[in-house]
């Protein structure tokens, strides 16, 4: 931000913020009515969309909502000029009132990396280290034939990833077999009934309309793609019965290039107990996780998270006594602590 910057009267604000921690985000307004500092002694209020900066900032918060003096703006305007990415602030104007304050939303593009997340990944690798969850035998990248042509180890995977959705990984993996010993190629996926392709994925989740998906997808991949599967997530989306999950996933096991963190059940549910994630669903999950894990990352924490939460941090009875992060997990220290309603922990088990 330069000096130039200035205030708007609009309802949507470009700010740019890098680390939070002990700052009050960037208020930097880009174009001009009057200055900050002006705008402050209109006692504006301020209300943060992220509740960590709102726990970061506390005593900036607070002098700021009272609007109780310029030195609290003019400390604010000292962190901002440190920060460098990209944050929206959305500015609405509040029913009159007689101190005519403005209520600004602050909505972060950027997150900062959560507390001591590092730690937490040691302690997974720890508790994963034996690699011997369903995943790490019979995972999606577990099912294919590694003798075949790489076009149709491709086919391979992308449909065992398929299979996979809503159904446990011992389920796709056999039905994977039974494809396999049927021939599991274009040409012969396309020229089976839809009957016979039923009954040769059947018990995985939602096999009939996992039917007409893989058909259908088979018959694209030959018309536009030569029999081989597409290179990009887009592409990949946009066969039936492919989604945001499947397709970073496929782009890491068949292709070799990491795109996006793969959020499947277990990634959404253990990364809102860890505290890695407030979200709703697995691609808000996704987008949240991309938001401050190294890149590099990015295809080891599906795994590991994974097979975590197949073994310890399943979904109804976690085993939070035991797991190396139940000190630093919010969830695991509520549910140890009887404070979660519904959960059965008793201490001493
Ligand atoms: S402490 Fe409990 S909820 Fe937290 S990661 Fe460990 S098993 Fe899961």
């Amino acid at each position: 931000m330069t000096a130039n910057n200035k205030w708007e009267e609009t309802s949507t604000i470009k700010y740019s913020t890098r680390s939070r921690k002990g700052h009050y985000p960037n208020i930097i307004p880009e174009t001009n009515k009057s200055s900050p500092l002006e705008l402050f002694k209109k006692k504006p209020k301020l209300q943060l969309s992220s509740n960590a900066i709102m726990e970061n900032n506390k005593e900036t918060e607070g002098a700021v909502k009272e609007g109780n003096g310029n030195d609290s703006m003019l400390k604010i305007n000292e962190n901002i000029q440190d920060n460098k990415d990209e944050t929206t602030i959305k500015e609405e104007k509040l029913s009159p009132s007689p101190s005519k304050r403005r209520h600004i939303k602050i909505e972060y593009d950027n997150t900062d990396p959560p507390n001591r997340w590092s730690e937490v990944l040691g302690n997974l690798r720890e508790m994963r280290k034996n690699s011997d969850a369903p995943v790490d035998t019979m995972g999606c990248d577990k099912c294919h034939d590694d003798s075949v042509a790489p076009n149709v180890i491709r086919y391979q995977l992308l449909l065992s990833l398929m299979l996979s959705s809503q159904t446990r990984d011992q389920v796709t993996h056999a039905a994977m077999q039974r494809l396999r010993d049927h021939g599991c190629t274009v040409e012969n996926i396309l020229a089976t009934s839809d009957q016979k392709l039923g009954e040769l994925i059947y018990p995985v989740g939602f096999w009939k309309s996992k039917v007409k998906y893989i058909k259908k997808s088979t018959q694209i991949l030959i018309e536009e793609y030569e029999s081989d599967i597409p290179d990009t997530v887009e592409k990949l989306c946009k066969l039936p019965g492919v989604g945001p999950k499947m397709a970073h996933i496929c782009m890491k096991t068949a292709w070799g290039q990491v795109t996006g963190i793969g959020v499947d059940t277990h990634v959404h549910r253990i990364s809102n107990r860890l505290g890695w994630a407030n979200t709703k669903s697995p691609e808000e999950t996704r987008k949240a996780l991309e938001s401050w894990l190294p890149h590099e990352l990015w295809s080891e924490v599906n795994h590991l998270l994974v097979g975590f939460g197949q073994q310890i941090c399943q979904p109804l009875r976690p085993q939070c006594a035991t797991c190396l992060n139940h000190e630093i997990c919010p969830y695991g220290v509520k549910y140890i602590n009887g404070e979660l309603k519904g959960t059965k922990f008793k201490k001493g088990k």
